[in-house]
């Protein structure tokens, strides 16, 4: 197989273990459908995505109940709850664990998962 001679350079020093970033980094950037031809990238995190929605002019107080400005969703629920519905369901932002690679949705559920998953070698 030919193999580019740039891309086979290591730097001097890193090591053996050379591991893969993390599929989904808070800050990965995502496609915003909050609004019609935006261009901004938006972050899985529900701050920047607090932020974001008030760039669209989506401003309520926390305790008010909103629809969820998503294109093709109009779920009603708190505006608390909105940037954490944004991320779960339209960014559909995952965690995996390290060990077995199965995915979860919240970082609660898998801290759980990780504390009882034995990595078994096959
Ligand atoms: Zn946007
Ligand atoms: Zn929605
Ligand atoms: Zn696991």
């Amino acid at each position: 197989m030919y193999s580019s001679p740039l891309l086979g350079q290591s730097p001097p020093g890193a090591g053996q273990d050379l591991l893969p970033p993390p599929p989904s980094l808070p800050g990965t950037n995502y496609t915003c459908q909050l609004a019609p031809g935006c261009t901004s990238p938006l972050e899985a995190t529900s701050t920047s995505i607090r932020r974001h929605l008030r760039t669209h002019g989506h401003t309520y107080k926390d305790r008010q109940n909103a629809r969820c400005p998503w294109a093709g969703c109009s779920q009603a629920m708190r505006w608390t709850n909105v940037a954490r519905h944004i991320k779960e369901i339209h960014l559909g932002v995952k965690v995996c664990c390290k060990k077995c690679r199965k995915a979860y949705k919240r970082e609660e559920t898998l801290a759980a998962h990780e504390k009882i998953c034995i990595q078994v070698c096959h």
